[in-house]
């Protein structure tokens, strides 16, 4: 994290043993330069702000002092070397065995680690919107996704610098464009809706501010035959009319394919048949557990064309039909013939 902090001496075009002088010089020059107010410049602003923060850190002995000590240790020992020249052994050894000095140092770096916290920006959040089908998302996956998005700079670590000078391969951004690979673990029953958060796995942020996080959410493409309905699932079949009467069984989609059910004999247009286990799974440590059920909803086909000696066969058995057979006929007839008789 330390090493991030951009050299605020090169950002003012200075060296290490500049003088407060040449640091005020060429704060004066780099403001009238970069002022807002004076230049129209898109990158001006956050220039300024940068050339604002080293000026106040350089032209503050005591910051400067710390600044050097953890960020620029070879201006620290000269600066190091020149006092000792003055200061006597004793006063050395005096400051170097005081707690008092250690602490103060620590609350130097304290503060100024808070200002450069202060100029990282953090990255940006990243959504992914995983789209399945209803199968995948509710049996289960496993899927591979790839996106390209902002990165961290491999060749300089996010810091925007190499040896001193601007990241060739990034131009001093710290950032790059990079593919992301990710494994996604999709668990049975997980429907549509957020499915995991990478800590860190968003964009970085600018001057190696940390990394936004990373959502894939789940969105379940339509069935083309199936509909969900809470944990159950519902279909629509139909049924020749006469397998409606002698019963037989009726092939129906499934999340895993298709399945062949049982009709009984005598089931009516519109009526329900349900197939338990046949739906969605729940959360569980099993596919099967909480499963809601297939409800397949049976839409009696009447034939459109007909043998003549099947025609022959049917006038027969509505004949032979119990008197009971069409209560809705029946009813019918009876209420008709009141309406002649009055
Ligand atoms: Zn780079």
């Amino acid at each position: 994290m330390v090493s991030n902090l951009p050299n605020y001496y090169r950002l003012l075009g200075l060296v290490a043993s500049a003088k407060p002088q040449d640091i005020k010089t060429a704060y004066r020059r780099l403001a009238k330069e970069l002022h807002p107010d004076l230049n129209q410049d898109s990158t001006a602003a956050e220039r300024f702000q940068s050339v604002v923060k080293a000026y106040e850190t350089l032209s503050d002995a005591k910051l400067r002092r710390a600044y050097d000590e953890v960020f620029q240790p070879a201006a620290a020992q000269a600066a190091q070397a020149a006092q000792a020249t003055q200061a006597t052994q004793a006063q050395k050894e005096a400051a170097a065995s005081t707690p008092g000095v250690v602490e103060g140092v620590t609350n130097l770096v304290g503060g100024l680690m808070e200002k450069i916290n202060r100029r990282w920006s953090l990255g940006q959040d990243l959504r992914y919107t995983l789209s399945l089908s209803m199968t995948e998302a509710y049996l289960g996956c496993v899927k591979t996704v790839r996106f390209e998005s902002p990165v961290r700079c491999p060749a300089c670590k996010g810091i925007g610098q190499t040896g001193g000078s601007d990241c060739g391969d990034c131009q001093g951004s710290g950032v790059q464009l990079g593919e992301r690979v990710f494994k996604i673990t999709v668990p049975p029953g997980s429907g549509a809706g957020m499915l995991t958060r990478i800590p860190g796995g968003g964009t970085p942020g600018e001057n190696g501010g940390p990394e936004g996080d990373l959502t894939f959410l789940v969105e379940v493409a339509e069935h083309p035959m199936l509909e969900s309905d809470s944990q159950h699932l519902r279909c629509r079949v139909p049924l020749p009319v006469t397998t409606a009467l002698a019963g037989g069984r009726v092939e129906v989609p499934t999340l895993e394919g298709s399945t062949s059910v049982h009709v009984p004999a005598g089931v009516q247009n519109g009526q329900v048949l349900r197939l338990e286990g046949g739906g969605i799974p729940g959360p569980g440590p099993t596919p099967r557990s909480g499963r809601g059920d297939l409800l397949i909803t049976l839409e009696l086909e009447l034939p459109e064309k007909l043998p003549e000696e099947v025609r022959k066969l049917l006038a027969e058995a509505e004949r032979q039909a119990p008197s009971d057979a069409y209560p809705r006929t029946v009813a019918y007839r009876k209420r008709l013939q009141d309406l002649v008789d009055d």
